[in-house]
């Protein structure tokens, strides 16, 4: 496994702790997708295979830690056999010595409930599934756990929410709950109905880690283009158009949940209206 990514906003350090990279062709996530690359090219390759067929979909936890607090943003796969993507063992380990310690957690922010984003809220100790993070605040928006309470009996709410409500660290929290001075979440609905990104700020310096707003790059190019497990598709677009609109040309540094290295970029918007992501050019 190669080094961590890291990004620093004044005093506030963020790090990629990668669980694993697959390569998931555009029909079966993001169908309309290939349709565009070309106009993408080349900023959009190091997000997609050699053959772009494919977009590289990564899968990992943003560590972001303040001055005052010690936060996970999402919190991958996990050891859920009947996963439809395939997790990894080892990413716990990384974690764990990343952050020295599990009870070193004082919050965990699930940007939504999707099985990629909760795996790993608990592990299984002595037959029974308990937090992974023994004192921390899990937060999820009381939207997402209201839609997702429908779906009470799949199988990752029963392994990944349910315990955490049985043991007392859930929090249902308002879509624009603040964490820290630094730190505060922020609506972004339309790939789930309470799904919420994580804004950084330190001074004139932001970042924002975007959840499943957008799982390629290239869906702000073409906000338009709506991934299949988008629950409504027509707010799923409006949201990254108003990230285009509010973010384009500025320093805001949007980071990927589902990016491939480098993971994080800048919107650039030309005087034509076609928008660039990738590193700031100088
Ligand atoms: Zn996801």
């Amino acid at each position: 496994m190669s080094e961590h990514l890291t990004w620093s906003i004044g005093p506030v350090r963020i790090t990629r702790i990668e669980e694993r990279i697959t390569g998931v062709p555009w029909p079966s996530l993001v169908p309309d997708g290939s349709r565009h690359l070309d106009a993408c090219r080349p900023w959009i390759d190091p997000f997609v295979s050699e053959s772009g067929n494919s977009l590289l979909l990564s899968v990992h936890s943003f560590v972001v830690e303040t001055p005052d607090t010690l936060i996970v943003v999402d919190t991958c796969v996990g050891t859920n056999d009947e996963a439809k993507l395939p997790g990894d063992p080892d990413f716990g380990r990384r974690l764990e010595s990343h952050v020295s310690g599990f009870e070193r957690v004082d919050v965990v922010v699930c940007t939504h409930l999707h099985f990629d984003h909760v795996g790993w809220n608990t592990v299984e100790r002595d037959g029974e599934l308990v937090p992974t993070f023994p004192n921390a605040r899990y937060l999820v928006t009381s939207a997402e756990l209201a839609a997702e309470r429908d779906e009470e009996d799949t199988a990752s709410y029963q392994r990944a929410i349910a315990p955490l409500a049985a043991a007392g660290c859930l929090d249902a929290v308002d879509s624009s709950h603040r964490i820290d001075p630094w730190v505060a979440l922020e609506p972004t609905p339309g790939h789930t109905p309470g799904h919420v990104s994580v804004r950084i700020t330190a001074g004139d310096d932001v970042a924002l880690i975007i959840g499943d707003l957008a799982h390629t790059p290239l869906q702000f190019a073409f906000p338009e283009v709506v991934s299949n497990p988008d629950h409504d598709p027509a707010q799923a677009t409006q949201t990254r158009r108003r990230i285009v609109d509010e973010h384009g040309n500025t320093s805001t540094l949007l980071l990927g949940t589902h990016f491939a290295p480098p993971t994080a970029g800048l919107l650039e918007v030309d005087d034509d209206g076609a928008v660039r992501f990738g590193p700031a050019s100088a």
